[in-house]
């Protein structure tokens, strides 16, 4: 069996990073699996303007080489390749990526959320340039100009809500009549002024070449295309969080797949395996909240290693 680490980190965002720096400040010699696309949802975001300390904003890829510049400096250790599979059916546990294996006492998952996308080549080349999935983080850089938000559940109608303070007009575009949001939720959409329902259109492309100027929609019913001008598309038709690989093992939210943790550790049901970030949060969601899950979970993996070494102490001595 290969070398027996202390813990290796699973993913290469907010929450990965940050337990990557706690654990290397507290010698742990971390190993950061970090996925071949690291960096996690801030790769596709422009400017960030609310992460505390970063008083005149950052991009989102800048901000990322930041953390992991700084948990490098303490000697985290990367791997920038995807996990292809877990066992932690017994410690050490087993961390695969592909024929390669790499064992550990304790496992910090922290493998994100990724939000869904409609699926346009439109809609790629345009991430960042108009095209946004988050409207918290965006929705400031549309003061006085025209946004279009795509979905019909809680998250579009609280996002077109949230962006018609900013925005001087709203699309709120919805593929049909009836909505999956709540009806509370939609009455105050209905209530705002600046929102214009759209419904039962699709979204056939996005139309722009260095940035978003129009939009162009099918009707469902009818077949009709139409394009209304806008500056900003907002995708909100939910997240998904990356668990495939640990459904298996850990447990999770029967219907989103969202891992679960024990009150407010970053436990699993697996002792010495621990999860943070987006992939068990997906309330808040946040590049700072998911910061903050990791080092929690470098905390209470910190916690239980040196449990882990005074319990092994002691049958030692008292063998
Ligand atoms: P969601 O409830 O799954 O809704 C996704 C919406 O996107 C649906 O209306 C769906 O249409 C639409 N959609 C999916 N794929 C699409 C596509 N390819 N093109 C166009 N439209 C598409 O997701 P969510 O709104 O993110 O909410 C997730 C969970 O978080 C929910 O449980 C929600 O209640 C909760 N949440 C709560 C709050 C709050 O209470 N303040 C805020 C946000 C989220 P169809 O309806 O036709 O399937």
């Amino acid at each position: 069996m290969s070398d027996v680490r202390n813990v290796i980190i699973i993913g290469g965002g907010p929450a990965g990073y940050t337990a990557a720096l706690y654990t290397a400040r507290a010698n742990l010699n971390p190993l950061v699996i970090e996925g071949f696309n690291w960096g996690g949802q801030l790769m596709i975001t422009s400017d960030v303007e609310n992460y505390p300390g970063y008083a005149d904003g950052v991009m989102g890829p800048t901000m990322m080489q930041d953390f992991r510049r700084q948990a490098e400096r303490f000697g985290a250790e990367f791997l920038t390749d995807d996990v292809t599979r877990v066992d932690f059916s017994e410690r050490p546990f087993k961390v695969y990526v592909g024929k390669d294996e790499f064992v550990a006492d304790s496992v910090i998952v922290a493998t994100g959320a990724s939000a869904r996308q409609i699926g346009l080549e439109s809609e790629l080349r345009l991430q960042g340039r108009g095209v946004s999935y988050c409207a918290t983080c965006d929705a400031s850089f549309f003061r006085d100009k025209v946004v279009m938000v795509v979905g019909g559940g809680d998250s579009a109608l609280e996002e077109a809500t949230f962006i018609s303070r900013f925005a001087s007009k709203v699309y709120l575009v919805h593929r049909r009549e009836e909505f999956r949001a709540s009806p509370i939720m939609v009455d105050r959409a209905r209530a705002d002024e600046k929102i214009e329902f759209v419904l039962n259109k699709t979204i056939d492309e996005v139309i722009g070449d260095a940035k978003v100027t129009a939009v162009r929609l099918q009707d469902t019913q009818t077949g009709e295309f139409s394009e209304i001008e806008t500056d900003g598309f907002f995708v909100a038709i939910g997240h998904d969080p990356n668990t495939a690989l640990f459904l298996e093992q850990l447990d999770h939210e029967e219907d989103s797949g969202y891992l679960v943790t024990r009150g407010k550790s970053t436990e699993t049901n697996v002792p010495g395996v621990f999860a943070a970030g987006d992939v068990q949060d997906h309330t808040y969601r946040q590049a700072v909240t998911a910061a903050g899950s990791g080092c929690a979970a470098a905390l209470d993996a910190e916690r239980y290693l040196s449990d882990l070494r005074h319990a092994a102490l002691t049958a030692t001595s008292s063998g």
